[in-house]
C-alpha cells in the first residue's frame, strides 16, 4: 500500500504557520484584508467563498465580501476592482471563477493590481513565474509543491508527467516542477500514447477533469501520484481523476480525494495574502 500524502494535515500546518506570522504582523501594527468577489450565486462557488472566509477568520485575515448579482456588468465589476486596487487597507483581491458568460475573465483578472493578485493569475505574475522572478504563485500548483516537499519526496532529476495544460493548474505546475529541477512533460487531450507517456513518470500529476480516468495501466510501479481532480460520483461521494483503489498498491505515494490536493489551495491562498502584506515572497516560492 502506498504512502498516503495527507493534504489535510499539511494544509493545517501551513495555516498554523500563517496564523503565527499574522500574529507577528499584528504586533507590528499591520493588518491584512482579502477582498473576495463573487458574481452570481453558483452553489459550488458559494461553498468555496464561504470556506475562504472561514479560513481567513481562523488565521487572522479580515475578509471583505462582495456578493454581486448575476446581472452585474463587466464595467461595474471593473469599477469595483479599480476601487479595491486603490484601497490601502485591502491587501489581496480574489475574483471567484467562473464568472457569468457576459463578463470577460481575462480582462477582469488583468484589471487586478498584480501586487494584490493573490490567486497568481495576472499575466504579470504568470510571466514573472515563467522567467523565474518573484511572483504570487497560483495556489493549487504551489500547494502541490508543498505536499511533495513536506512529504520528503525528491523532485530534482525526476521524470514528471503532468496531464492537463490549463492556465490555473497544468501550465503553472509544469513551471514549478521545472523550478524544482524535474524533467517535465505536459500531456493534453491531443497527446498520443498517453498510457506509455504516463508510465514513464516518477511523479505523475493528473489535472484533466475526468473522473477515475487514470487506472494502473497508466502508472509505473513506485511512482508518486498526485490527483488534482475533484468530482462527485453517482453516490454523491467525492472522487478524483485517478482510480485510487486501482493504483494504490502500485505507486509509492498518492494523494487521496478528498483530503489530498484540495485543502492545500486555500492554505496557499492565505500564505499569498500574508506575503502581500509583508512583501516577504521568497525566491523559490517555498
Ligand atoms: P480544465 O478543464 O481547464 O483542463 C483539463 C485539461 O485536461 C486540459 O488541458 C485538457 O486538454 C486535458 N484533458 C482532458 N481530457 C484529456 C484526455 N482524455 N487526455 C489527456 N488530457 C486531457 O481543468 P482544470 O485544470 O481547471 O482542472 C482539472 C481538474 O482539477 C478538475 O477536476 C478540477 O475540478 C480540479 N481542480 C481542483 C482544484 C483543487 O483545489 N484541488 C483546483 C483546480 C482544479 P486540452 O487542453 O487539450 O483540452
Amino acid at each position: 500500500m502506498a504512502k498516503i500524502i495527507d493534504g489535510k494535515t499539511i494544509s493545517m500546518e501551513i495555516k498554523e504557520e500563517v496564523k503565527e506570522q499574522m500574529e507577528k504582523l499584528r504586533q507590528e501594527g499591520k493588518k491584512a484584508a482579502l477582498a473576495v468577489i463573487q458574481v452570481g450565486a453558483d452553489p459550488a462557488s458559494s461553498v468555496y467563498v464561504n470556506n475562504k472566509k472561514k479560513v481567513c477568520a481562523y488565521v487572522g485575515i479580515e475578509s471583505l465580501a462582495y456578493e454581486l448579482p448575476e446581472e452585474t456588468t463587466e464595467e461595474e465589476l471593473l469599477a469595483l476592482i479599480g476601487k479595491l486596487n486603490g484601497m490601502e487597507e485591502c491587501n489581496g483581491i480574489l475574483v471567484q471563477l467562473p464568472l457569468p458568460g457576459h463578463i470577460n475573465e481575462d480582462k477582469v483578472i488583468d484589471a487586478i493590481d498584480p501586487r494584490k493578485d493573490v490567486d497568481g493569475f495576472h499575466t504579470k505574475n504568470v510571466g514573472a513565474l515563467c522567467v523565474g522572478q518573484r511572483a504570487f504563485l497560483p495556489c493549487t500548483p504551489a500547494g502541490i509543491i508543498q505536499l511533495l516537499v513536506r512529504s520528503g519526496i525528491e523532485m530534482e532529476g525526476k521524470e514528471c508527467v503532468i496531464v492537463g495544460r490549463s492556465n490555473i493548474v497544468g501550465k503553472p505546475m509544469a513551471l514549478l516542477m521545472l523550478r524544482e529541477n524535474a524533467t517535465v512533460t505536459i500531456a493534453h487531450s491531443r497527446t498520443k500514447n498517453l498510457k506509455e507517456l504516463c508510465k514513464r513518470a516518477d511523479i505523475l500529476i493528473v489535472a484533466m477533469g475526468k473522473p477515475k480516468f487514470i487506472g494502473r495501466e497508466y502508472v509505473k510501479e513506485g511512482a508518486v501520484v498526485i490527483d488534482v481532480g475533484i468530482h462527485r460520483n453517482e453516490n454523491n461521494k467525492l472522487c478524483g481523476d485517478v482510480d485510487f483503489e486501482d493504483v494504490k498498491d502500485l505507486c509509492s505515494a498518492i494523494t487521496p480525494v478528498p483530503g489530498g490536493v484540495g485543502p492545500m489551495t486555500i492554505a496557499m491562498l492565505m500564505k499569498n495574502v500574508h506575503e502581500a502584506v509583508s512583501s516577504a515572497a521568497t525566491e523559490n516560492g517555498r
